[in-house]
């Protein structure tokens, strides 16, 4: 290794592990990937079925700016890799009253057709108001939150050297103490189309009730920067960023489990898988999750102190794949299929534990944007629920069946779909336990942890350890948190953050 450069092992191969590798190779560093299983991208899986071709995690695409600055790092084009398709309207909304509306990117022409749905409630107003607050709250995070490694408020605020009427002012905007509902409610009356714009806090596994107002900036970026489908589906980000590693010369090494890290004198110096192997490096991104991490790969008092921290997982949930062989032509390629009461379903999933009796059903039918995924007519269906994360009395090999008739059942009465059991073909299902054991998570959680708690929700172990010099942390669990937008800049911080310690330690022993 050149004195600028470092040999870097990447544990762990979501987008945010890919994305540090990318970026770190970019940079000029040595990069090793590991992953336990026998693929890379973790969550964002494919699963292939006679002839159906399913996403079996994320579906929805936002924020694309942030794989277009991983490409630049390496002075590619995004576009040469990626061909991405801009989804407007962006969901379809169906309620249990049976009123449906289109969420649209436009928030001129939403707040028209808010007015149209909820006449003499201002709803029009009060969406334009939300959304204003909601870019005050993005420009607040984009310069305090985003594209730093941050694990707490002093990270982010140096109140001494900051502490300006400006920087007051928006400490006081971020409206800590507030939550994302009661900031929703405080604008938007009509109980509806509350219940659709909470539903951005679904994206990071956290109840609205429950998520600091600071979180209410979802809605922005996906306005500002629309929903977009990679053609391929979801999993052609993984394949984009797998090529763009290779040409940088990223070296995979999957079905490679890594026990533990070897940590001398409070600095990471290499890894030892489960085969038993030692291998000796320099810097170490972990894409596990953060709090696994520090407990089973680092163990001792640094793991007892994240253990004490009493980070509470994000929730999980159940998906059905089902091949239909006819698609529905009423649905649009993305929808919610809401719950008859927002507070008892949120209840049930974030604070009783159990599922909900009538759950919201999120909707993937990429058939209108995306032939490829069915057999001709046909539809690669899936169907999300969000379900609490895995309690120890949860046994989902039991309560599968019940509750797959329950989602079944809620589609055919909310979403018009009465017929689904006959057009369906093809079906697979994943289940909290499934994704537990797939990819090795805190309780099944499928967005790392929670953001709950008014104040502080929004923050998440740092991208670079404090506890352990030369280790960084990449994905849901880590700074800035869940989603394939935030855990791609996760993997960027933290490769940033590496870099920049590795020149530093030069410079110091230059001089
Ligand atoms: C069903 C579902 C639907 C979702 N929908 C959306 C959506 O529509 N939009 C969106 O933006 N996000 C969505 N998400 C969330 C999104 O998929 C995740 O936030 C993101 O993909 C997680 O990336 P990550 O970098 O945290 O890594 P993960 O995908 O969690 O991957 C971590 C990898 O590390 C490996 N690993 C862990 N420990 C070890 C070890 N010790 N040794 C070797 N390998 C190890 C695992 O095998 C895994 O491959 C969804 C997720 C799921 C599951």
């Amino acid at each position: 290794m050149s004195a600028q450069t470092a040999s870097v092992a990447v544990i762990g191969g979501g987008l945010g592990g890919l994305a540090a590798a990318c970026v770190s190779a970019a940079r000029g560093h040595a990069v090793t990937l590991y992953d336990k299983n026998p693929w890379i991208g973790g969550k964002a899986a494919v699963l292939h079925e006679d002839g159906f071709r399913f996403d079996m995690g994320p579906t929805i695409l936002t924020v694309p700016r942030v794989l277009e600055r991983i490409f630049s790092e390496a002075g590619r084009n995004l576009s040469d890799y990626l061909d991405l398709v801009r989804l407007d309207p962006q969901w379809r909304c169906f309620f249990d009253d049976g009123s449906r509306i289109d969420l649209q990117e436009d928030i001129a022409a939403m707040a028209d057709a808010m007015d149209r749905f909820a006449p003499g409630t201002k709803a029009g107003e009060g969406y334009r108001q939300f959304q204003a607050l909601s870019e005050n709250l993005h420009n607040i995070s984009n310069r305090f939150f985003f594209w730093k490694p941050v694990e707490d408020l002093f990270d982010t605020i140096n109140i001494r050297a900051n502490m300006n009427p400006g920087t007051l002012r928006d400490v006081l905007s971020l409206r800590m103490g507030s939550s994302v509902a009661g900031t929703i409610r405080s604008k938007v009356k009509d109980e509806r189309l509350a219940q659709m714009l909470d539903h951005f806090t679904q994206y990071v596994g956290s109840s609205p009730y429950g998520s600091p107002a600071v979180l209410c900036a979802i809605a922005h970026m996906q306005a500002a920067e629309g929903v977009w489908y990679p053609m391929g589906g979801t999993r052609a980000v993984v394949e984009a960023l797998i090529k763009l590693a290779g040409e940088l010369g990223v070296i995979f090494r999957p079905e490679t489990d890594v026990q533990s890290i070897h940590i001398e004198s409070g600095a990471a110096t290499g890894i030892v898988t489960s085969n038993r192997d030692v291998a000796r490096y320099d810097s170490i991104v972990s894409n596990m999750d953060s709090i696994r991490t520090y407990q089973e790969l680092v163990g001792g008092d640094v793991g007892e102190h994240y253990a004490r921290k009493d980070f509470e997982p994000a929730c999980s949930g159940v998906v059905l794949y089902l091949g239909l062989k006819q698609r529905y032509d009423h649905l649009l390629h993305h929808d919610f299929v809401f719950s008859r009461d927002p507070e008892e379903e949120f209840d049930f999933i974030y604070r009783k534990g159990e599922p909900a009796p009538d759950p919201t059903c999120y909707i993937a039918a990429p058939a209108v944007t995306d032939a490829s995924v069915a057999p001709e007519g046909g539809e690669a269906l899936y169907v999300l629920v969000h379900t609490p994360y895995l309690r120890p009395h949860h046994d989902w090999s039991q309560m599968f069946p019940a509750y797959r008739q329950v989602i079944l059942d809620k589609l055919k009465r909310t979403a018009g779909m009465e017929d689904i059991e006959s057009r369906i073909v093809v079906e697979r299902h994943l289940t909290p336990q499934d994704i537990h054991d797939r990819y090795k998570v805190l309780n099944g959680a499928i967005y790392g942890l929670a953001s709950h708690g008014k104040f502080m929700g929004a923050f998440k172990p740092g991208n670079r350890s404090r506890q352990v010099q030369g280790l960084y942390l990449a994905g849901g669990a880590a700074h800035p948190g869940p989603g394939m937008p935030m855990v791609m800049m996760s993997g960027w911080i933290a490769a940033d953050a590496l870099d920049a310690d590795v020149k530093a330690a030069t410079m110091r022993k230059v001089s």
